[in-house]
Order: structure tokens, then C-alpha cells, then sequence
């Protein structure tokens, strides 16, 4: 708003930073200029600036969900080869990325070997997630139980499982590589009760289910943790060779 400063122009520039509407304020004379030149009336002109205000703080508000979520690496839908992993039900997973398991708190359960896209169909879902304005956050199990573990050491146990409740999903990579302490046991499944009643989990895995005893330590925490995770929960399976594996020994044909 620098040609015609007025004192009304002043006025606007200032009442628009107190209301904290930047977006507004750095548009309002150029839509002005543009509105006067195609005669549209003074609501079209503020309805203009309003949605250049809403989509400007809704692209905001989705780029700090994405840096809170924490996610190890981008990965999205599109660049997961299928074909490569028959066991995937691409319509399940296309329909489940829509997100309404999230309204209805049901979970994800992704099991199968190492190599064989789990983390990666995981951070999709996340992804996806915070694209549609939740609230995500990713842990490996084993740093998750860490920062449990140091939280209760340090009596902020209480405010940390406050802030696990605040989430809309929570992403837990490699159940199962945790030989974790009993206490650390308990904390994580203290975790997965309580995300049970209130939000929805992805959980990776490359334990079978008859092996999750050795993750959290007691028959009784393990039959009580499968128990509400895999009742409201979908199974993806993939099932296969690493796909990097896969991806060398194409190549190697190619080059034969
Ligand atoms: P896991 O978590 O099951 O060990 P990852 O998801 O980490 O496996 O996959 C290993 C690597 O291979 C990642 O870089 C991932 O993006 C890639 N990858 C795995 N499966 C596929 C697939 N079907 N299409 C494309 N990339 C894949
Ligand atoms: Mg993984």
C-alpha cells in the first residue's frame, strides 16, 4: 500500500496487522486495483481477500502439522509401486488414505519383512493425515519407549502422555526390534491402552503375532495390547522380498 497513502490507507494497514491478518494486508491494493478494473462490487472484493487470507493460513497451518509430525523421510502414495508388493490391496489402501479409520479411531497394522515398504505405506497414512488438517505425530517404538522411559525418570510423564492424547494419530515404526525393559514395556503399552479409547494407531511390524511376546515382555500385556489393537484395526500384509532387492535384480536383468 505504498502509492496512495492515505490516512485512511494507514488506518487499514495498521488495524489489519492488530487483527493479525497479513495476508490481507499485503494483498488488499493490488485485489483493490484488480476489483476496480473488472467492476466487481465491494463484497466480491472482500471475499477476494478473505480466501487469500484462509488459503495462506490453511497452507500454514498443514506446514507446521507436517514439521510437528516428525516424519523420517517424505513418502507418499504415489511412489509406491504396487506391483512390486501383490500382497498390498491397492483399493484397501487407496481407500483407507482417505483417512475416515481416523473417525471411527481404527487402527492400522502393517506386518511383513524388512525392506517391504511398511514405513513407507506408514509415513503415507501420515502424511495423508496431516494433509487433512490431523493432528500426526511418527515414532520408531524404540525411541517412543526412550522418551517414556526418560519422562517418567524425569516426572514429566503426565505432560507428555497429555500431549500423545492431543494427537489424532499416532504412527509407531518397528514394533518388535525393542528387546525393551519391563518398565519400558509397560510405558508403551500404557500408550497403546490409552490410544485405544481416543485416537487411531499405524503400527509397522516384522513380528508375526505369535512372537509379540518377546516385544512386550508378559503373555498378559501382549494378549492385552494385540486385543485392542487389532480390534478396530486394518491388516496390511507384505509379504516378500526387500523391494530394494527387487529394484537390483531388475536392473541387473536390464543389464544382462
Ligand atoms: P520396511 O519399513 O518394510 O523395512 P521401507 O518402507 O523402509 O521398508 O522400504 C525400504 C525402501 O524401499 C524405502 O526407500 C521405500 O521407499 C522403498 N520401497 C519399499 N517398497 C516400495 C514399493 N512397493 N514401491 C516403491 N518404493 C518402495
Ligand atoms: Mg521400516
Amino acid at each position: 500500500m505504498s502509492k496512495t497513502e492515505t490516512k485512511s490507507t494507514v488506518l487499514l494497514k495498521h488495524h489489519l496487522k492488530a487483527l493479525k491478518l497479513p495476508t490481507m494486508l499485503a494483498e488488499a491494493e493490488k485485489i483493490a486495483q484488480r476489483c476496480a478494473a473488472d467492476n466487481a462490487d465491494h463484497l466480491a472484493f472482500l471475499l477476494q481477500l478473505v480466501e487469500l487470507e484462509l488459503i495462506e493460513r490453511e497452507r500454514k497451518a498443514a506446514e507446521r502439522r507436517l514439521k510437528a509430525a516428525r516424519f523420517p523421510a517424505t513418502k507418499m502414495l504415489d511412489e509406491f509401486d504396487f506391483s512390486a508388493r501383490p500382497s498390498v490391496n491397492k483399493p484397501q489402501v487407496l481407500e483407507l488414505v482417505k483417512g475416515e479409520y481416523l473417525d471411527r479411531r481404527e487402527n492400522i497394522l502393517l506386518v511383513g519383512p524388512s525392506g517391504t515398504g511398511k514405513t513407507h505405506l506408514a509415513t503415507a497414512f501420515g502424511m495423508a493425515a496431516c494433509s487433512q488438517g490431523r493432528k500426526v505425530r511418527f515414532f520408531r517404538v524404540t525411541e517412543l519407549v526412550t522418551l517414556l522411559v526418560e519422562a517418567k525418570e524425569e516426572r514429566h510423564l503426565l505432560r507428555m502422555r497429555q500431549q500423545l492424547a492431543k494427537l489424532d494419530l499416532l504412527v509407531l515404526d518397528e514394533l518388535g526390534y525393542v528387546p525393551a525393559s519391563k518398565a519400558g514395556a509397560e510405558l508403551l503399552f500404557d500408550v497403546i491402552a490409552t490410544a485405544y479409547e481416543r485416537n487411531s494407531l499405524v503400527v509397522t511390524t516384522n513380528l508375526p503375532f505369535e512372537n509379540w511376546t518377546e516385544v512386550l515382555g508378559s503373555e498378559r500385556l501382549t494378549g492385552a495390547a494385540l486385543d485392542r489393537l487389532t480390534h478396530r484395526c486394518h491388516i496390511l500384509e507384505t509379504k516378500g522380498e526387500s523391494y530394494r532387492l527387487q529394484d537390483a535384480k531388475r536392473r541387473r536383468r536390464r543389464a544382462d
